[in-house]
């Protein structure tokens, strides 16, 4: 997609701190970190949200939570943990419309991860 924020950084037109790349999934540093660690582990291809993922993505959805271990161990999270957090929609607060997974951790987290 053209207008797209995360397929530009995916496709190196707009600059991130990449922490991983494949054919399938892009992982970079949240630019507004929320946590001590915040990464972002998208795909590649153009998916607007959870609802659009097709039967052909399933793949590269489960390659994602793969990928999102991956950078969680290589910036240190791998014995105190981590959460991954895909927002979906207005009342979730998805405010880039290419489906990401939000690595976070660093700190013991609170729950449940929104005011009661
Ligand atoms: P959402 O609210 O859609 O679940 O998360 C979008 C995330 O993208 C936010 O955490 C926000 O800080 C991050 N973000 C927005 N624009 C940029 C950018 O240009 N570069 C990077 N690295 N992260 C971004
Ligand atoms: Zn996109």
């Amino acid at each position: 997609m053209t207008d797209c924020l995360f397929c530009k950084i995916a496709a190196h037109e707009i600059p991130a701190k990449l922490l991983h790349e494949d054919e399938r999934v892009v992982a970079f540093a949240d630019i507004n970190p929320v946590a001590p660690v915040h990464a972002l582990i998208i795909p590649r291809r153009h998916i607007a949200t959870i609802d659009d993922v097709l039967e052909s993505d399933e793949s590269d959805m489960g390659h994602l939570f793969r990928v999102a271990s991956l950078v969680a161990s290589s910036l240190g999270l791998g014995e105190g943990g981590y959460r991954t957090v895909m927002n979906c929609g207005a009342d979730a607060g998805q405010s880039v419309f290419h489906v990401h997974l939000h690595v976070l951790g660093g700190k013991p987290l609170g729950w449940p991860p929104f005011p009661k």
